[in-house]
């Protein structure tokens, strides 16, 4: 399906991001992992998703907080490959605590990140996009970019921000054949949910598949946690030709969080 086309996932070493790179890949895509990590392990990805999928696959260093980082990031995987088609702004994180004791320099880092960081990478691949007729970006925000929640100002005003962002770019891009959505994730099975499992359970003396559905049903009316693959295969559809009129949508992949 993605034969031919490239894609740049940013924060691609690990979770949600390293599952879209291999789900794109599986549809053919050469693939620009971004993020940080072990040099070694990185290397490893690589190989893995090149071998496995019979494409290329690179990793571009770039530390996205850093808007010239953000927008030097698309220009070089553009002199490398010639084109970029697909887009995945994955790269994020969060700080929690009340607004009085948030850290203004936190604030300033995670709008960085989550939100101004699309904004770059969206600005310098979008002119080639539209010459060439066709491409596909894709935000990856949160639950917390449709509703909100406590102790998570930053990440909940730079997820709102990212959803408004989706549209705007998609309105901007209806007439032409590339399309910009969103994804908006519930709780989902990366790496630091099943820390917080473990650390919940030996807490409460419970059992770890107690721990996890404890911390999903906290938010997700599922009392499940949503599968990095889940979402990954969301944003393969949006780059399939069935989604090629879903524009500006802000699809929620969270058991039924949002529709409260
Ligand atoms: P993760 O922590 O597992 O991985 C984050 C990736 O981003 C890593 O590759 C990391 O190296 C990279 N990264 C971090 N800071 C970076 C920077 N300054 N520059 C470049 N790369 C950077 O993340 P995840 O849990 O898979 O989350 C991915 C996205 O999904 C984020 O935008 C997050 O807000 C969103 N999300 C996650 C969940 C969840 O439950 N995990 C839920 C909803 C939304």
């Amino acid at each position: 399906m993605l034969e031919g086309r490239v894609a740049l996932i940013t924060g691609s070493t690990d979770g949600i991001g390293l599952a879209t790179a291999r789900a794109l890949a599986a549809r053919k895509a050469s693939i620009v992992l971004n993020g940080f990590g072990d040099a070694d392990l990185v290397a490893r990805l690589c190989t893995e998703i090149s071998e496995q999928h019979g494409v290329r696959a690179i990793h571009l260093p770039a530390d996205l907080s850093i808007g010239e980082e953000a927008a030097g990031l698309v220009e070089t995987a553009l002199l490398e490959f010639g084109r970029l088609d697909v887009l995945v702004n994955n790269a994020g994180t969060q700080h929690r605590s009340p607004i009085e004791s948030h850290p203004p320099a936190r604030w300033d880092y995670i709008v960085s990140l989550n939100l101004s960081a699309p904004f770059h990478t969206i600005r310098s691949a979008l002119p080639q996009m539209k010459t060439r007729g066709w491409g596909r970006i894709v935000n990856v925000a949160s639950a917390y970019g449709l509703v909100g929640g406590i102790e998570r100002s930053s990440y909940i005003a730079s997820k709102h921000g990212l959803v408004g962002l989706t549209k705007a770019v998609a309105m901007e891009t209806a007439e032409t054949p590339v399309t910009c959505n969103a994804v908006c994730p519930g709780i989902v099975a990366t790496r630091i949910f099943y820390k917080m499992a473990k650390d919940l359970a030996a807490r409460e003396g419970i059992g770890r598949e107690e721990a996890q559905r404890r911390i999903a049903a906290s938010t997700m009316p599922s009392g499940r946690p949503v599968a990095p693959e889940q979402v990954a295969e969301t944003i393969a559809f949006l780059c399939s030709p069935a989604a090629a009129e879903i524009r500006g949508a802000a699809i929620p992949v969270d058991g039924a969080w949002a529709a409260h």
